[in-house]
């Protein structure tokens, strides 16, 4: 998929809005197939000095094995992203795109956005969700026990409000 951002170089400094679809292909991610949905991005370009300003949003869901029960299990994919494309980069060397011409290739970057925001597992939804629901729980419990919840003492603030008193008199 190829985003033409000619309008940009003719108007540069000027934000388009865009909205484009990306298709996936299914991912080794540790041994594991992960297939996706076709990915929806909508958002904004803008040229300047020959680097082309790319920003949005980026949604899609992702399909793994669960990691508890190994049935399929679906994970949404959102990411606010904000990206460059310049040319003649190496884009394994900068963490930036490479685009030519007057167009963006959006496939590169939807793939690495979306890779590194995949969730650490799947989790099917209803049993096995719950119990990793929990065991967050009781981590999140622990922690906030720690806070020390006294009230603060204000000795000299009941002081005060009786020298007031006196002046009123
Ligand atoms: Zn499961």
């Amino acid at each position: 998929m190829k985003l033409d951002v000619s309008k940009g170089f003719l108007t540069p400094a000027t934000q388009f809005p865009f909205e484009a679809d990306v298709t996936l292909e299914p991912q080794d991610v540790n041994g594991e197939m992960v297939s996706f949905d076709t990915v929806s991005i909508s958002g904004t370009f803008l040229v300047l000095d020959d680097e082309i300003h790319l920003k949005g949003i980026l949604r899609t869901v992702a399909h793994g094995a669960c990691a508890v029960c190994l049935e399929q299990a679906d994970a949404t994919v959102e990411v606010n992203f904000a990206e460059n494309f310049e040319q003649n980069v190496d884009e394994t060397e900068a963490e930036i795109f490479c685009y030519t011409g007057k167009s963006v290739p959006l496939d590169h970057m939807a793939l690495t956005l979306v890779m590194l925001n995949l969730p650490m597992r799947f989790e099917c939804e209803g049993e096995c969700k719950s119990i990793t629901k929990y065991h967050l729980q009781m981590n999140e419990d622990t922690m906030s026990s720690c806070v020390d919840g006294s009230p603060t003492q204000r000795p000299f603030e009941a002081l005060q409000s009786l020298l007031k008193k006196d002046e009123e008199v």
